[in-house]
């Protein structure tokens, strides 16, 4: 799709990656058409700490799909063998026929579940800086929570798994960059360089925000055009936005939700320069807000579980739409 090249920043230009947005106005779900519009948002601290709160954890747990990887081949039954001997053995081999099939087979998926519950006890850790190939930043945050106090670390594990069955049963090879087996963290370097390692054909990283009551809806963040230090997005910008687009389609689909009425000018869209778990991805990546935990109307919408099957369906089929093409 179309891809802007709006280079804003040539070499690693740190002090311009604070907290400025870019905010690519697109003609709702038109890929082209791309009227770069900048727009600087002083958002409020909590929905910040989770913008970039995205990125990956640690270890890569490999998803139930296990099955999808387990080898075909060791089937292979005695009597299909040339040659095969013993005529006494079984002629059916009971091994299950556990090939990877379905539309995805073959495809790796690593979903990213923004934030840890349990960063919030490791404030030392998360506060370290990593770089990011632009500038350095915190290691991770402890991401927001509902008034009520609904942590967005387990939404977005719950999400997270809700995405992952979806899409194992669809055949594709799944992978958490955290999955409650770790303190805190991932730092969003590692985040990133999971998705990175796995060679994933698609990576989402799930988050919720934490923006102003009245502020609804979902928004999903693509990777802005950065190079710099070890951070170069040129081979990742077009890819992620059409993962981006077809998961915003797919959203509002099967959620009814409205992209935000506070970010992307409707278009469910937003690029950004300022978060390492894009900057230092070298796969197709995106982040999602799935609504403002801040917000009551929202907050009862990412509590129920019902609807949060909603949202990993609006993913899935979104990230489905972008590996079948
Ligand atoms: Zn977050």
């Amino acid at each position: 799709m179309a891809t802007v090249s709006y280079d804003e920043s040539p070499q690693p230009v740190r002090s311009r990656f604070g907290r400025n947005r870019l905010t690519v106005t697109v003609a709702a779900l038109v890929p082209t058409a791309l009227a770069g519009v900048l727009v600087w948002q002083g958002v409020s601290g909590a929905g910040e700490s989770d913008g970039d709160g995205g990125p990956p954890a640690a270890k890569a747990a490999v998803s139930p799909s296990a099955s999808a990887s387990a080898p075909a081949s060791a089937s292979a039954p005695a009597d299909d063998v040339p040659g095969g001997g013993d005529p006494t053995a079984p002629t059916a081999p009971t091994a299950p026929t556990t090939a990877p099939s379905g539309p995805l087979a073959g495809k790796v998926v690593v979903i990213d579940p923004g934030h840890n519950p349990r960063n919030r006890d490791h404030t030392a850790e998360i506060n370290k800086k990593v770089d990011i190939g632009t500038t350095r930043k915190e290691c991770d945050t402890t991401g927001t929570s509902t008034n009520a106090g609904y942590p967005e670390a387990e939404f977005t594990l719950d999400v997270a798994h809700r995405l992952r069955d979806l899409l194992a049963k669809e055949g594709a090879t799944v992978t958490l960059t955290y999955d409650n087996d770790r303190p805190f963290g991932p730092c969003i370097d590692e985040r990133a360089r999971i998705g990175n390692t796995a060679e994933a054909d698609a990576v989402v990283s799930v988050h919720a925000d934490g923006s102003a009551a009245g502020n609804r809806g979902f928004h999903v963040i693509l990777p802005a055009l950065v190079k710099g230090g070890g951070a170069d997005t040129s081979a990742i910008v077009g890819p992620s936005r059409e993962l981006g687009e077809r998961i915003v389609g797919n959203f509002v689909r099967e959620t009814g939700s409205a992209p935000a009425n506070y970010i992307g000018s409707g278009t469910g869209l937003d690029v950004r320069s300022d978060l390492g778990g894009l900057n230092l991805s070298t796969v197709p990546k995106v982040f999602i807000e799935c609504g403002n935990m801040r917000d009551s109307k929202d907050a009862a919408l990412l509590t129920s579980a019902e609807w949060r099957q909603k949202a990993a369906r609006g993913l899935a089929g979104g990230i489905s739409g972008f590996l079948e093409k």
